[in-house]
């Protein structure tokens, strides 16, 4: 019975676990082709190789309701009708010029994430559209979109596979010495080499178990690996000591040199480094420019300045989320 039972229990849990299902795929995105219900359209076209800018043209959004998702299987998750739900994203026009880095910053629920995961193609528009060098993302080949955005959110995702297996899926055919050169650009080469196995220690949930900041720089290091022209950043530090923060940190200005990123924004230097803020509330733009202008206008941007970032020690320069998640 319990052979039984133990299946349908897990059965029953399945329609729950479908979105978080779409958000944990998000995370191998930089690794792995497995974005579900997205497909590549017959005669899609690659994004020229090195392309930088990112276009947001009335970029709009629903999230599927959770009916639908339950009856969806995960291939037509793409295909169904998000009508019934509130426009999460309510127009976005937004410009990111190759080699600019964009910090994107609001209250939780303002629609930070979304608008990054639009880019990556984890969900496609409902209305409007997000283009890549010029090039639709929907038309898109998924080769050449996965070789040009790479992703490094707060909890990377790691296989219970060896940390050379692990880095192999950002560039299949790297060297050892690839491996290493990335491993010391991303500060974690040390503890690596420290470890009995080296590059073969076997890692994930029953291996060997890397704190958060520590899987923060092995993403870091696949990123430098695959030499993405753009990337997206989610940099939450939550729960990273202040030492983890700092490595992280300088690993994070080596991966970002040069390249377009967009940056859903939880630390004031990087808010002040900006080329752009963009200032989301309930899916929309509500102001944008540098922190200084942004200030100066004494708006939304200068409130959660007051709120979230003034009274923190300068010490640290580095805030817990902005959105107070
Ligand atoms: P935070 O700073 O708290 O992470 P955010 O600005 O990144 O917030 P999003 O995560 O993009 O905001 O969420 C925008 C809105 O979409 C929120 O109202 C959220 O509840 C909703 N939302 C997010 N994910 C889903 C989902 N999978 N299904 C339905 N609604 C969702």
């Amino acid at each position: 019975l319990t052979r039984l039972y133990g299946p349908l229990t897990a059965l029953s849990n399945v329609r729950v676990d479908v979105m978080s299902a779409l958000v944990s795929f998000d995370r191998v995105f930089e690794v792995l082709d497995l974005r579900p219900g997205i497909a590549e359209k017959p005669g899609a076209i690659p994004i020229p190789a090195g392309s930088g800018l990112i276009e947001f043209r009335d970029a709009r959004f629903r999230y599927p309701s959770a009916a639908e998702v339950s009856l969806a299987t995960l291939e037509d998750v793409a295909t169904l009708d998000h009508r019934e739900n509130e426009e999460v994203l309510a127009g976005l026009d937004f410009t990111v010029e190759p080699g600019q880095m964009v910090a994107l910053v609001g209250p939780s629920g303002a629609g930070k994430s979304t608008t990054s995961m639009l880019v990556s193609r984890v969900y496609d528009v409902t209305g409007g559209s997000v283009r890549i060098g010029g090039v639709d993302v929907r038309d898109a080949t998924l080769e050449s979109l996965r070789d040009t955005v790479g992703v490094v959110t707060q909890d990377s995702h790691l296989f219970h596979e060896s940390i050379a297996d692990n880095l192999r899926y950002a560039r299949p055919g790297a060297t050892e010495e690839q491996m290493w050169d990335a491993l010391t650009g991303a500060r974690i080469a040390g503890l690596v080499r420290a470890l009995p196995d080296g590059l073969d220690t076997v890692v994930g949930e029953r291996g060997y178990r890397f704190s958060g900041g520590e899987k923060q720089r092995l993403a870091i290091a696949r990123l430098l690996l695959k030499q993405p022209s753009i990337v997206i950043l989610d940099e939450a530090t939550a729960h990273l000591d202040s030492e983890s923060e700092a490595a992280v940190q300088r690993a994070l200005g080596e991966a970002l040199r040069g390249r377009t990123a967009l940056v859903i924004a939880h630390r004031l230097s990087t808010i002040r480094e900006a080329d752009q803020i963009l200032v989301l509330d309930r899916g929309r733009i509500v102001e944008r420019g540098r922190h200084e202008e942004l200030i100066v206008a004494g708006g939304l941007y200068a409130d959660l300045y007051r709120t979230q970032f003034a009274e923190l020690p300068s010490r640290e320069m580095a805030v817990g989320p902005l959105a107070g998640d």
